[in-house]
């Protein structure tokens, strides 16, 4: 691992050390997130990461674009994640009832701040890795 890797894991193991907080950043994250889909107009842009072939059960293969033979294979399957909902608004954070605590309005919201966070993490490591391979082979 570098350097920068051990700072995010850092980052990482203190951000679940901190659940209360964790929920906070959450609904701060998702509330920023709502305000800059509104104002947005242009689509994301495209990138060069291909559509992934199957060929066998668990396995997503992204193929080199240029189709020298070079592939990079993920598991369709990361394994279980841990889902972090937002607070309420205001909410008390020693209250002891989940419901006094939680937006029950976000958790889809949530659900799928995390579904895009593990989508562009997959997304990071296969560019990176066609990069890579460009810069050797090609
Ligand atoms: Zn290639």
């Amino acid at each position: 691992m570098t350097d920068d890797e051990f700072d995010d894991m850092d980052r990482i193991r203190e951000h679940f050390a901190r659940p209360g907080a964790a929920a906070r950043e959450t609904a701060e994250y998702l509330a920023a997130r709502r305000e800059a889909a509104r104002r947005a107009s242009r689509p994301p842009p495209l990138d060069i990461v291909p559509a992934p072939e199957f060929p066998r059960f668990g396995v997503a293969r992204y193929s080199c674009p240029r189709r020298c033979g070079w592939w990079h294979d993920e598991p369709t399957d990361p394994g279980p994640t841990r889902l972090i909902l937002p607070t309420k608004p205001g909410a008390d954070p020693e209250a002891s009832r989940l419901a006094d605590l939680v937006d029950l309005d976000e958790p889809g919201a949530a659900i799928s701040l995390d579904s895009e966070s593990r989508l562009l993490a997959l997304r990071s490591r296969v560019a990176a890795a066609i990069e890579e391979h460009y810069a050797r082979a090609h």
